[in-house]
């Protein structure tokens, strides 16, 4: 289903650590290859569809300047996040903008959310996401929040913001949509 990257498509060009250069122009590469961990994803494929559980690759680099470990996660992952970029867009607009309620965004996201004891825990993955949200911490390219501002308030900007980086022309589908959309393309 995910095509893999090879390892030299995907080599870091510097360390995240030490900033030592991956692979300098005169002398054997700083940034090797270090395997594969795999990671468990949730998430619709596409804006409202059902959600899935796949296993996707992320690869390992070792530098051999400072001997630390970076992962390279595929294209529309955020790190250290079980769902997907785009599910998280997508639930976000759907509390932020759609009003729903968390256990009816979870079902639109989440595989096992059908299952009853599943269903009746509470889902605290909307909230860390907002606190994220709120340090600049969820997608890169957006920026933090105000203290003063609720979950509410920045659930509907993230999403609008959102929304606003999903591809042009496509301005007639729903806002969950469009927010799926820039989503993927924000990680
Ligand atoms: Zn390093």
């Amino acid at each position: 289903m995910t095509v893999l990257p090879t390892v030299d498509l995907v080599r870091p060009a510097r360390c995240s650590c030490c900033d030592a250069a991956g692979r300098p122009v005169n002398g054997p590469l700083v940034m090797r290859g270090h395997g594969l961990r795999e990671r468990l994803v949730c998430g619709p494929l596409e804006p409202g569809g059902a959600p899935q559980q796949v296993t996707v690759q992320a690869r390992r680099y070792r530098c051999s300047a400072c001997g630390a470990i970076v992962v390279v996660v595929p294209r529309g992952l955020l790190r250290r996040r079980r769902y997907a970029a785009a599910a998280i867009g997508w639930v976000l607009a759907r509390i932020g903008l759609d009003g729903v309620s968390t256990p009816v965004a979870r079902a639109e996201v989440c595989p096992s959310a059908t299952l009853g004891v599943a269903a009746a825990e509470r889902w605290l993955a909307p909230s860390r996401w907002i606190e994220a949200s709120r340090r600049g911490q969820l997608f890169p390219r957006l920026g933090r929040h105000g203290a003063e501002s609720s979950r509410a308030q920045i659930a509907e900007r993230t999403a609008m913001q959102l929304v606003g980086l999903s591809p042009q022309g496509s301005t007639r589908e729903p806002a969950p949509h469009l927010a799926f959309r820039g989503a993927a393309l924000a990680a």
